[in-house]
């Protein structure tokens, strides 16, 4: 096994006899299917393991189930006292988080601490909204009477994540999910089963430090489809939080409606920007790069669509072409690089497959294809891609998620708007102008069509105090920041009559 996971996974208390359940402090050999991961950055081999079966996958809600009763009742600032020590942990053990997550995603070691980072950020958020889970007082239109809201722990939160944030999203669920009295159920990725186990690590130090936190509110199952499928079905999981593909959340959305749950969907993205002739072209060069190729384009915030307004689009290409030139490629974990691999073989049997589709439809490819030079053996290295199609070109309807920016031109803004919105997804997007009157109006309801909508910045590299999500095929979910902790708990309303008389709603009469 890779002597840099091991160490590792080491510094957290993991011994590498891969397990793939936990119902909280401890930890099980699975009994399912097995999860084979070599790394994406030379293909030598990090974990083999049996992966959670049905009965263990009962037993982990069951544990969840279990420790609600408990956490429901433990004061909300003393839950984020928890999470607040969790938070230590992250601190403490950044690098080696870090790299545990470059070496099993791919991730330039920037990219790896930055997603380390975010978790530490919403923990720290999750810790000062636990003396803010607000509810309202509310004016009865009864003398004598008063209305207010409480809001309640839900139950245990099925959280099934994607291989491209293999750490950060489960933050995000767990730390809020705990303030809100909510025990976790996690079913990773099957790409990045080491990254779970580690954050699983990291919890149990949390817990050995604590007192009175049952250790159900973290439980883990491994395992593939199969396993998601299983906590999506179960009614003792009154929330699926769901980040993944749009097939993925579809099939989930129905299982979970059939049975009236709760789901929070955070699927893909087909981001656009718009670059208008008033733009900072230095800046927007810079910010177009990073959110293009940025985790080798495997972000669903990365950016995949660019419209330009055509006086200034030839320009712009070039400059783009320059810097595409010369994009250090290569091992992630070596200072300098910019673009590490692909997570496996099969994304990029489908960058090639979308590049020979783009070209099919009238593209002009430039870049694309593999690159097997100073990169390490067994990693699957792609020279990102800038593709010029017309904006009605069937392709650019798909995320296709690796690198390739497919750029557009338009004569006004408004046909520009309407071609950015012209997707099935609605993610992230962005317009780059000096115009107050352009951002305004991208910002409007006239505007993006989007979850997030930024001016003057890329798509990606959201900041976690926002809520988080998008709209149509993207799932309409909004986690991380601002008031997303509300699905994470149940609202009550009471009405507390303190007079002696019975006066009823509307006025009606009812005298017995
Ligand atoms: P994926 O859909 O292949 O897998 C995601 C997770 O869903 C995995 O854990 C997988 O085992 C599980 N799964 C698959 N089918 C399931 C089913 N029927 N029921 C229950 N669970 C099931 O996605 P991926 O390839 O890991 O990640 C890439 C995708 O995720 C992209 O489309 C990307 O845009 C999206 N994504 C979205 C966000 C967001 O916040 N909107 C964040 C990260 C990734």
């Amino acid at each position: 096994m890779n002597a840099a996971v091991v160490k590792a996974l080491e510094a957290l208390g993991v011994d590498c006899a891969v397990r793939a359940v936990s119902n909280g402090a401890d930890w099980q050999v699975g009994r399912g299917a097995p999860i084979v991961k070599h790394s994406p950055i030379d293909g030598s081999a990090l974990a083999e393991f049996a992966g959670a079966d049905v009965t263990q996958v009962d037993a982990a809600i069951d544990a969840a189930a279990e420790a609600f009763l408990k956490w429901r009742v433990v004061p909300a600032p003393v839950r984020g006292a928890f999470v607040r020590q969790f938070g230590e942990q992250l601190r403490k053990y950044k690098t080696e988080l870090a790299t545990i997550v470059s070496w099993e995603a791919g991730k330039i070691t920037q990219e790896a601490l930055g997603e380390v980072q975010e978790m530490i950020d919403i923990c720290e958020f999750a810790v000062g909204l636990s003396r803010q889970l607000y509810g309202k007082t509310i004016a009865s239109e009864r003398p004598g009477h008063r209305l207010m809201e409480q809001w309640h722990p839900l139950g245990p939160v099925g959280v099934i994540s994607a291989f491209n944030f293999p750490v950060a999203v489960w933050a995000w669920n767990a730390a809020i999910a705990w303030v809100c009295g909510d025990p976790i159920v996690w079913k990773p990725s099957e790409k990045t089963p080491l990254c779970a186990i580690a954050c699983q690590a990291l919890f149990q130090k949390s817990l050995a430090e604590a007192k009175g936190v049952p250790a159900g509110i973290s439980t883990l199952v491994i395992g593939g489809a199969d396993v998601g499928k299983q906590l999506t079905a179960s009614p003792k999981v009154p929330l699926v939080s769901a980040t993944g593909s749009v097939p993925m959340g579809r099939a989930v959305a129905e299982v979970v409606a059939k049975r009236l749950g709760r789901s929070l969907l955070e699927l893909g993205g087909n981001n656009g920007m718009i670059v208008t002739p008033s733009a900072d072209l230095d800046l927007a060069v810079r910010s177009i790069v990073f959110a293009a190729v940025g985790t080798c384009g495997q972000r669903c915030t990365t950016l995949r669509r660019l419209i330009v307004h055509e006086s200034i689009a030839d320009e712009l290409r070039d400059r783009l072409l320059k810097v595409y030139a010369k994009l250090p490629i290569g091992d992630p974990t070596a200072a300098g690089t910019l673009i590490g691999p692909l997570v496996d073989e099969g994304a990029a049997m489908q960058f090639d497959a979308a590049l020979a589709a783009a070209k099919e439809q009238g593209g002009v490819i430039h870049g694309g294809g593999r690159v097997t030079e100073n990169v390490p053996n067994g990693g699957a290295y792609v020279r990102p891609a800038l593709v010029e199609i017309d904006a009605k070109a069937a392709i650019v309807q798909h995320e296709t998620f690796a690198p390739i920016l497919y750029v557009m031109r338009y004569k006004n803004l408004d046909e520009a708007i309407a071609t950015h919105n012209n997707v099935p997804q609605g993610l992230s997007s962005a317009i780059l102008t000096s115009d107050v009157r352009e951002a305004e109006l991208f910002c409007s309801p006239a505007g993006s069509d989007c979850g997030i909508v930024n001016v003057n910045i890329g798509t990606s590299g959201a900041e976690i105090g926002g809520a988080f999500g998008g709209e149509k095929e993207t799932g309409g979910g909004r986690e991380s920041g601002s008031d997303s902790w509300k699905q994470y708990m149940r609202r009550v309303t009471n009405t507390v009559n303190y007079s002696r008389d019975l006066p009823l709603a509307q006025g009606i009469k009812f005298d017995v």
